[in-house]
């Protein structure tokens, strides 16, 4: 199966091109020719397969025939080698928890998925691969655990100065070896502009292999569609209609659960769930796409203006306002509301959301209210709740548990290298850094 790219302007690639592009020449998204279909044997046959069987299943329908099958299901079983438990938060609201890979954030499933698929693509190649991967603050620890000390692979990570937790930014420059950590005196959103127009720089391109490992890469995708069956799966007996809930910024989860949905997972309804960052569910509302700079939130993982999965959205939806808002419903939370949902949850039912997974629940529990559809809803907790210390810690106003997982950061030596906002700057430093 063939990929080709949201803007159109570039042929279409296969598999391991796509991959080991990251974006098309043209700066589209690839997206897969055909959506594969599974069958109704498949859907049936979910509540009796376990994590790593269905995903095996699922990304062979992407992978075809470009990886065989017997390395495929070693490289899903050792991407997938952590829990995805579903917890019942209360009555008919279950949290799907994402987050107990290595960092601790669901970036872990997409990028232990496309590290290694992105390994075995570029087992022949003799060029150095550089990744580069913009980071709002989760997914560049888990492109750098899943990247760390693979040979012939060097790793580039962008990072918005004092715009990430205290922990994410030990989490991000403490690797040395083959991974880089650069801070970008800018937003996210600059960071991802810069890490975009490196992968489409022509003299750039001719000194290296560049590649992306940001959810532009059809390689982080493909597996965040793999726990929307694992989860349903879990659900299906209960014989009601299923809406998922996802906490958005780059869009990327939200487009996995849309391609689940659109291989034949009969999920009911989607809820976009933002923070203050809200031009998705302003889209939704209004038919009007009006991308603007982000503004800083205590969610600060979804602080995007510019979501780079709109593209393939729209892909999805074939370009009508009409068949997408009848499918998503945005919601949009104030930090306010975020902190309140933390408190109440925690008092409630002694379940502790992180501010990522807060913002999911409440558009959950306000889409359920509204819908009055008999529904039962799956919300994602995208990140340990520790990864956010002063945050919870403030808002709770008592301390929290730090993993263990977490502490071996704390006491390590943060090591990066600043830059301004400014593409030559990158530039130089990727070339120079041979
Ligand atoms: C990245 C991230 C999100 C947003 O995911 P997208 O795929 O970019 O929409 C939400 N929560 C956490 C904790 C994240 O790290």
């Amino acid at each position: 199966m063939n990929y080709y790219s949201t803007n159109k302007h570039s042929g279409e690639a296969t598999l391991p091109d796509a991959v080991i592009k990251g974006l098309a020449g043209d700066g589209g998204l690839y997206m897969p020719k055909q959506i594969p279909q599974l069958p109704a044997s498949f859907i049936e046959s979910l509540p009796a397969k376990s994590l790593q069987e269905i995903a095996f299943t699922v990304a062979a329908a992407f992978v075809q025939d470009e990886v065989p099958a017997s390395i495929l299901k070693e490289l899903v079983e050792e991407a997938l080698d952590f829990p995805i438990p579903l917890q019942e938060v209360e009555k008919g609201i279950y949290a799907l928890e994402l987050f107990h890979g290595p960092t601790m954030a669901f970036k872990d499933v997409g990028a232990r998925f496309m590290s290694r698929l992105m390994a075995y693509f570029t087992r022949n190649e003799s060029r150095e691969l550089k990744v580069i991967v913009a980071t709002s603050g989760d997914t560049g620890s888990a492109v750098a655990a899943g990247f760390y000390n693979v040979p012939g692979i060097q790793v580039y990570i962008l990072f918005p100065k004092g715009k990430v937790s205290p922990l994410q930014q030990k989490q991000l420059t403490t690797w040395g070896g083959n991974i880089t950590a650069i801070e970008v005196e800018g937003t996210f959103d600059d960071c991802q502009r810069l890490a975009k127009q490196a992968l489409a720089d022509e003299k750039l391109n001719k000194t290296c292999l560049l590649t992306s490992a940001n959810s532009i890469n059809i390689a982080r995708l493909i597996p965040q569609s793999f726990y929307y069956f694992y989860a349903y799966g879990q659900l299906q007996q209960q014989g009601r209609p299923v809406v998922f809930s996802v906490p958005s910024g780059n869009f990327g989860n939200l487009t996995g659960g849309l391609l689940a949905a659109a291989m034949g997972l009969p999920v009911h309804h989607f809820v976009a769930a933002t923070n203050a960052n809200d031009v998705v569910p302003h889209y939704l509302r209004t038919g009007n796409y009006e991308p603007r700079a982000s503004v800083p939130t205590i969610s600060n993982a979804m602080d995007v203006g510019n979501p780079s999965n709109y593209a393939r959205m729209q892909e999805l939806f074939e370009a009508d306002h009409q068949q997408f808002s009848a499918a998503v419903s945005g919601y949009t939370y104030t930090d306010d509301q975020t902190r309140s949902a933390i408190r109440e949850v925690y008092r409630q039912h002694q379940y502790l959301l992180d501010p990522h997974g807060a913002i999911a629940y409440l558009g959950l529990r306000d889409y359920l209210a509204e819908s009055k559809s008999g529904a039962i809803g799956v919300f994602l907790e995208t990140a340990h709740p520790a990864k956010f210390r002063e945050v919870m810690e403030s808002t709770l106003e008592h301390a929290i548990e730090i993993p263990p997982q977490l502490q071996v950061f704390l006491n390590k030596h943060e090591q990066f290298l600043p830059i301004k906002n400014d593409f030559e700057q990158l530039s130089m430093l990727l070339e120079s850094s041979i």
